[in-house]
């Protein structure tokens, strides 16, 4: 399900008079000090509403959760009725799971309500479901109420806001962007990142690329980290770019599990459109998904599955200690550190190493079976392990010499190894 939430239309200016406020308290039943609370909260709202100059008290209304049976809520429905005739203009609370157990009946309620002009002031969360930004963060807070309910401790319930504060869905770590009193104020300096991020994607490197050019080039996440290849893509995948936001992407599976999952329609999802300034046009943002699915399809199509090189998971770089992978260099494979691989010469100084020099000296050492593990070190240099723990050291050339091979050369080498291997299968 999909809905976009409409731009906010402000009342017209009030006449001079009264706004006339109820209060809606709901507590647990089953303990005592609860069931005094309630009485405690009575008194405090009616208290409140009458000493607030230009509020005219328009009641308290009450219930009382009874712990296994169905929450029928009726001061709550003694409320709505008073708000459907005109009673009241305003409703406080003290927060949001005070009003309703989960996100579906909280944004139902709270829409009526807007739609008969009447405005609900959460509290503890310091919302006015009137306000510009009521109707957005109404909607963030809702999933985290939904969780937040089942919750034994009402204690937790601060945590609703705290979580907001820090910035869900675009925590205060959302590059491009700070949050400022409501709403997401462009960083130009950052937002100049996400877009370099979007168009060199999209004039074709991988991540790999994209991440190896921001560490290499001094720029830092939000945490002053550097970038990794998760990093990256959640960038080109966040909608929120557009300066719209889809919220409730994922759910967590239950409160036990606390599994995350992917919301493809087990709950209502929210589009908010025009939430803040855009950073990526719309266009480049589909541009960029639609790149996505093509190059996972390809890889579908036409890789191999992973860790299917002779290699994987063998060559370890002397140097650094990081994995040695392959890829691909003009046209030819090559077996590259991971972390000269992303984070550039400053990270490690180690060198690639030629598949094809790879497949020549392991031919000349043992079969494949029978090696163990390779490390690269400086200096144009393999050890290989031996299942029985010896090192067998080798030397190779450079490219250039190593180019002077023959193809028949490189062919025999080749299929020795192969031969090699299949004996040892
Ligand atoms: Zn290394």
């Amino acid at each position: 399900m999909e809905r976009t939430v409409a731009q906010i239309q402000f009342p017209a200016p009030p006449l001079p008079r009264l706004t006339r406020v109820a209060a809606y308290a709901r507590v647990s039943s089953g303990k005592d000090a609860m069931l005094h609370s309630l009485s405690a909260q009575v008194s405090y709202y009616s208290d409140m509403i009458q000493k607030h100059p230009g509020w005219q008290y328009a009641g308290v209304y009450a219930d009382e959760a009874i712990t296994g049976t169905k929450d029928a809520r009726e001061g709550f429905q003694r409320l709505l009725a008073a708000c459907r005739t005109s009673e009241v203009d305003m409703v406080i609370t003290k927060s949001i799971s005070r009003l309703a157990r989960n996100t579906v009946t909280l944004l139902g309620t709270v829409r009526e309500l807007k739609g008969l002009g009447v405005d609900v002031f959460f509290e503890e969360q310091n919302i006015h479901t009137m306000s510009a930004d009521g109707e957005l963060m109404m909607t963030i807070l809702a999933s985290y109420a939904q969780e937040e309910s089942r919750s034994a401790s009402e204690n937790q319930l601060w945590r609703i806001r705290r979580n907001f504060e820090a910035g869900m869905p675009w925590n205060g770590t959302m590059l491009g962007y700070r949050y400022d009193r409501g709403t997401l104020v462009v960083v130009p300096e950052e937002a100049a990142i996400v877009q370099e991020i979007f168009s060199d994607y999209l004039s074709g490197c991988g991540l790999d690329a994209i991440v190896k050019k921001l560490n290499t080039t001094g720029v830092r996440t939000r945490n002053g980290h550097n970038w990794c290849r998760n990093g990256v893509r959640f960038v080109l995948m966040n909608e929120a770019y557009t300066g719209g936001l889809l919220l409730q992407k994922t759910y967590r599976e239950n409160h036990i599990n606390k599994k995350k999952l992917f919301n493809e329609g087990q709950l209502p999802q929210y589009r908010v459109q025009d939430s803040h300034e855009a950073i990526i046009p719309a266009e480049q943002f589909a541009a960029v998904q639609a790149e996505m699915q093509r190059r996972a399809n390809q890889c579908k199509n036409t890789g191999k599955k992973r860790n299917t090189y002779p290699f994987s998971g063998m060559v370890v770089c002397g140097i650094c200690g990081d994995r040695y992978r392959r890829k691909m260099n003009h046209g030819k494979p090559i077996w590259v550190c991971s972390r000269y691989n992303l984070y550039g010469k400053e990270a490690c100084s180690s060198k690639a190493v030629p598949e094809d020099v790879l497949l020549a000296l392991a031919a000349d050492v043992a079969p494949l079976g029978e090696i163990t593990a390779i490390r690269a070190e400086r200096g144009n240099a393999l050890v290989f392990t031996l299942g029985d723990g010896s090192e067998i050291f080798k030397r190779w050339q450079d490219r250039s010499r190593s180019e002077s091979w023959t193809d028949e050369k490189r062919a025999e080498a080749r299929r020795k190894t192969i031969e090699r291997n299949r004996r040892h299968a």
